[in-house]
């Protein structure tokens, strides 16, 4: 039985105190990670401890540890008391060049350290208007996770996010969506079985919001969302959890 879940993502967003205050606002939300900037992390886990939110990461290092100024490691980010952490995100894709091969590194070193990963994939404008989506999320895949184990792979929650429709106001039709998430669950299927196929949450991103997010959600293939603009408000983000 796969997991629904609507997973947040404040970015680059809220200072301490905000985002204390926004966490403060979501506790009694159930099941749902919240991705933080990695200065808030310790604060909002010990905040939420016993609620069923669950603590993100927005990033991690791709190094195990040493001297590597400015970065934070898998390890670092788990003693915090966070239980996942974003990785590929396109924003990280794009302006920190972040390759298939330090991905993969990155999220070696997640599991490793015992995080769950949410792994996010998706094409550019130009990419699907040449139609070559599917050949982008495969790339994708098989460059950073699909290297994984079977045992590893339950640890990993993929979100497919369509860059142009991320921050844009611009979201996919549940159709468009729908379409290539069963195409992801097949590629998952042939690499790690149906039964892990089935078991694979995949979520949708990209302007997801309080008045889309119960079609998109109800596609057989979309097993909830991962939420940038409208995670920052936490009645927005309430009503979204509530259309999973
Ligand atoms: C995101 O960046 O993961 C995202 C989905 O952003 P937004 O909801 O703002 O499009």
């Amino acid at each position: 039985m796969r997991t629904k879940m609507v997973a947040g993502n404040w970015k680059m967003n809220k200072n301490l105190q905000e985002g204390v205050a926004l966490a403060t606002e979501l506790k009694e939300a159930v099941k749902n990670p919240i991705g933080t900037p990695f200065i808030h992390l310790a604060t909002v886990a010990e905040l939420l401890k016993g609620s069923a939110i669950k603590v993100a990461a927005e990033n991690c290092a791709d190094h195990e540890k040493g001297a590597y100024t400015g970065e934070v490691s898998a390890e670092m980010v788990k003693s915090t008391g966070a239980e996942y952490v974003i990785l590929g995100h396109s924003e990280r894709r794009q302006y920190y060049a972040e390759s298939y091969e330090m991905l993969a590194e990155k999220v070696r070193l997640a599991l490793a350290n015992g995080l769950k990963v949410i792994f996010c994939i998706g094409e550019v404008k130009e990419e699907r208007e040449a139609g070559k989506q599917n050949e982008v999320v495969k790339a994708q895949l098989e460059g950073s996770v699909f290297g994984l184990s079977a045992e590893e792979w339950k640890n990993i929650t993929l979100a497919y996010e369509p860059v142009w429709a991320i921050g844009t106001g611009l979201t996919a039709t549940p159709a468009q969506a729908e379409e290539i998430h069963a195409y992801i669950r097949s590629l998952v299927a042939e690499k790690y079985g149906k039964e892990a196929a089935e078991d694979t949450t995949i979520l949708y991103g990209g302007s997801c919001n309080e008045k889309n997010a119960a079609e998109l959600f109800a596609c057989p293939d979309i097993d909830g969302g991962l939420i940038g603009g409208a995670a920052l408000v936490a009645e927005k983000f309430l009503a979204i959890i509530a259309a999973r």
